[in-house]
């Protein structure tokens, strides 16, 4: 349910400037070519490897690779919730997400792991 709210809350962000497209309203200090370019590199990537085989064991969801904006929202989700397989996976997009949510859960997560053994392995 978590990941639903963060989900559906990225695709209204996403439509606060026009159709969900992948690309929310970023902050000024945010080229657009930047995000265009970490975004579309990792669709492409994720793309690629569901062309070659359906089945593939993909780093994310492969339900991210079926637009730009279910790109961005899937992205999200792990950028909440998993944020180290995210960062592993796609570290350009993480970056991007870090910037446009103004937050950095990797850090937080990687605190949390070592000073409590029990967020080693969060629940995906
Ligand atoms: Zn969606």
């Amino acid at each position: 349910a978590y990941n639903l709210v963060i989900h559906e809350l990225a695709h209204k962000l996403d439509m606060l400037n026009g159709d969900a497209n992948g690309l929310p309203p970023l902050h000024s200090d945010m080229p657009v070519q930047r995000w265009a370019n970490a975004m579309q590199h990792a669709f492409d990537d994720l793309n690629r490897q569901l062309d070659r085989d359906p089945e593939a064991d993909t780093p994310i969801d492969p339900y991210a690779a079926e637009n730009p904006a279910e790109f961005f929202a899937v992205t999200s989700e792990y950028f909440f919730s998993a944020p180290d397989l995210l960062h592993q996976a796609y570290p350009e997009v993480y970056q991007q997400l870090s910037l446009f949510y103004r937050q950095n859960p990797l850090a937080r997560l990687t605190r949390l792991q070592s000073e409590h053994p029990d967020y080693r392995h969060p629940p995906a």
